[in-house]
């Protein structure tokens, strides 16, 4: 009757054990929120997805906790932003998780810049002058809808490959995805139309793709060169710049301190628009296509009231 019983206890285990497979499926970790809610876009209910950077902090320089680690060890899959976007605090977490699936170049990693449109990619002799962040072109592509399709399409690929069985699954999510982003773009250039060609400045290197895509023209940067912070000589050539040009806006990522940013505002009468560039930069925003749905609100409204283009 024990021996009955402890087989019985074993079955039930086992079974239990497979049915939480089933459910957990591929564990995908992603360095953003942005990858993160694409990647949960296309995956559904076959993926269980974590990310590590919060949209409110710059992801250039992310605090490791212990608990990447532990996210990065178990993990099926990684996808990454590239361009060195993370690397000043990823690589070291790829080593310290001792998977071999999520390594550069194993089937578990994915950077999602490879199939991507990538600006700013520097020519000839690579130098320090050039700024500290962005070697490898900008790395801040996600912000244009057609790169997320991009990086969606890239995630669609690699999940069906690590789990075949699902493959038309994930063929489907992309789809309604697609469908959702494409009606979402017709709503945002739409609504930036009437602002085509408006000259701004932006505090960091964060928006040539969305300017790009939404006809803004980007004229300086309160960085002298991305991820150097403010001097007072560059500072004083920029508010002349925005003066001589009438710049009215100064794009600012919620993570700059906004003391540099004011003092230029009230020598230029400019306002100071603080713009999440990511999902998670302010509540709201909880998936992809509302941070355009967010940004372009905001930003139109600015300049509407600025009355400047
Ligand atoms: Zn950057």
């Amino acid at each position: 009757m024990k021996a009955v019983t402890r087989v019985t206890v074993a079955v039930a285990a086992l079974a239990l054990i497979g049915a939480s497979e089933a459910r957990a499926a591929l564990k995908v970790v992603a360095t953003t929120q942005d990858l993160a809610s694409i990647a949960r876009d296309i995956g559904g209910d076959k993926v269980q997805i974590d990310a590590l950077a919060q949209g409110y902090q710059d992801p250039h320089f992310v605090e490791p906790k212990p608990s990447f680690i532990l996210k990065l060890h178990g993990a099926n899959l990684l996808v990454v932003v590239g361009r060195e976007l993370e690397i000043g605090w990823l690589p070291a977490l790829i080593t310290q998780a001792r998977n071999a699936k999520i390594q550069p170049g194993a089937d578990g990693y994915l950077d999602a810049s490879l199939t991507a449109k990538i600006l700013e990619i520097p020519t000839g002799q690579i130098t320090r002058a050039m700024g500290d962040v962005h070697p490898s072109g900008n790395p801040h592509y996600w912000l244009s809808p057609s790169n997320g399709r991009r990086i969606a399409q890239a995630v669609q690929e690699k999940l069906s490959q690590l789990d075949p069985a699902n493959a038309a699954y994930f063929a489907q999510r992309f789809a309604d995805f697609d469908r959702r982003l494409t009606e979402g773009e017709k709503r945002w250039k739409a609504a930036m139309a009437p602002y085509k060609g408006t000259k701004i400045v932006t505090y960091h290197r964060s928006w040539p793709n969305f300017a790009d895509e939404f006809g803004l023209d980007v004229v300086g940067y309160v960085e002298p060169k991305p991820g150097i912070p403010p001097t007072p000589s560059h500072t004083l050539d920029l508010i002349n710049e925005m003066k001589r040009r009438n710049i009215k806006i100064i794009l600012v990522e919620p993570y700059f301190d906004l003391k540099t940013p004011n003092a230029i505002a009230r020598e230029t009468s400019a306002r100071v628009l603080v713009m999440p560039p990511s999902v998670g930069g302010v509540p709201e925003i909880k998936d992809y296509p509302q941070l355009f749905d967010y940004d372009v609100k905001l930003l139109t409204s600015a300049i509407r009231e600025a009355g400047t283009r």
